[in-house]
C-alpha cells in the first residue's frame, strides 16, 4: 500500500491504495452515458501509455468558415490511474477546465493542482462516455511509504545510534536517524533482508510486507523493520538505469522490463503526520527519550527530512 504525496510540497494526494492492473478498457470511449469508475477505490494502476506527452489543444485553423476542432485524450507515460474519490487536497484549475458534453475529459491537460502549492498534479476525467478516473502526474507526484518504517526501526533502536549502508536505505532514512538519534558510535546496524537477497548476518533487517496479505517477510533472523514492499522492491534491485519500452525486435537475452517500472522521481521522505501516529501506535507509553522525539516531530512537522 502507498499514499501519494505531491512531489513539490510533500502534500498527501491519495487514501492508501495498493497496485492492480491497468483494466484493458481504460482507453475506452463508449456512448454518450455517464460510465462507472475505472478503478476500485483502494487501488491505482499505472498507464505505459503511447510514449508521447501531452498534445496542447490546437484548433485546426479556419476554413471556408467551419473551424475543425481536434484533440487528442491521451498522456505522459506511466500516468497514474486512481478512483476520484481517493483523492485528497486538490482544487480544480478553471482554465484547465473542459469536456465534450456533461463534464471534463482532460483535453486542455492536468485540470487538478495541488490545494497546498497550487501545482497541477492531475487530471479528473468524468465526461459522459469515459469510465471516471483521476490521472496523476507521474512527475507531480511521489509514493510516500517509509515514515512507518522508521518509526519502527526509532522504537528498537531505544534511542541508540543505528548505522546504514550506503545508498538507497542510507538515502531514505539516515538524515532522520541523524536529526532524531543521538551522535556517537552506532551500536546497531540496519541491513535490507528479503527475497532474492543473499542471507547476511544483519542485526536490525528492514525486510518487505506482503504487497497483498501485509505479512512481515519472515526469513530474517533477529530484528526486524517492516517496509512496503514496492518501496523495499526499489531499494533492493534498482539500478538507476533507466529503462525504455521496446516496440520490437529485442534481441533474447536482452534485460526486459516493460513496461517500465514506477520509479519515485526524488528522495523517499518520510511523512512526518504518519510517523507520529505509528509511534503512538507503537509505543502508547513512551519512554522520555521517544516523548522527546515524539514532541521535536510533532513541534515541527516539516522538519529535515520530513515531509
Ligand atoms: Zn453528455
Ligand atoms: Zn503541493
Amino acid at each position: 500500500m502507498v499514499v501519494f504525496a505531491c512531489a513539490e510540497c510533500g502534500a498527501v494526494m491519495t487514501a492508501r491504495v495498493a497496485r492492480v492492473a491497468l483494466p484493458d478498457h481504460s482507453g475506452q470511449k463508449y456512448g454518450h452515458d455517464l460510465l462507472a469508475h475505472l478503478l476500485r477505490p483502494g487501488t491505482y494502476a499505472v498507464d505505459p501509455g503511447n510514449g508521447r506527452p501531452w498534445q496542447p489543444f490546437e484548433p485546426e485553423p479556419e476554413e471556408h468558415g467551419v473551424r475543425l476542432l481536434t484533440y487528442r485524450i491521451t498522456g505522459p507515460s506511466n500516468r497514474i490511474a486512481i478512483a476520484p474519490g481517493d483523492v485528497r487536497g486538490t482544487v480544480f484549475i478553471p482554465e484547465r477546465l473542459g469536456g465534450c458534453c456533461c463534464g471534463w475529459d482532460g483535453q486542455y491537460g492536468p485540470n487538478l493542482a495541488c490545494a497546498k502549492c497550487g501545482c497541477p498534479v492531475a487530471t479528473r476525467v468524468d465526461d459522459c462516455g469515459f469510465w471516471q478516473v483521476v490521472w496523476l502526474q507521474p512527475d507531480a507526484v511521489r509514493p510516500v511509504a517509509v515514515a512507518v518504517a522508521l518509526a519502527h526501526l526509532l522504537v528498537i533502536s531505544a534511542g541508540r545510534r543505528v548505522a546504514v549502508p550506503e545508498g538507497p536505505v542510507a538515502a531514505a532514512f539516515r538524515r532522520a536517524i541523524d536529526s532524531l538519534l543521538p551522535t556517537g558510535p552506532p551500536e546497531r546496524q540496519l541491513v535490507l533482508a528479503g527475497p532474492g537477497l543473499s542471507p547476511t548476518i544483519t542485526d536490525i533487517a528492514l525486510v518487505p510486507k506482503h504487497p497483498q496479505t501485509g505479512e512481515v517477510w519472515p526469513g530474517a533472523a533477529g530484528t526486524v523493520v517492516p517496509l512496503a514492499a514496492d518501496v523495499w522492491t526499489y531499494m533492493a534491485f534498482n539500478d538507476d538505469r533507466r529503462l525504455m519500452p521496446a516496440a520490437r525486435g529485442m534481441p533474447a537475452g536482452v534485460r526486459r522490463d516493460d513496461p517500465p517500472p514506477l520509479l519515485p522521481h526524488t528522495l523517499f521522505r518520510p511523512d512526518g503526520r504518519v510517523f507520529l501516529s505509528t509511534l503512538e501506535r507503537l509505543a502508547p507509553v513512551p519512554q522520555p527519550w521517544l516523548r522527546r522525539i515524539f514532541d521535536l516531530v510533532r513541534d515541527r512537522p516539516y522538519m529535515d527530512p520530513f515531509s
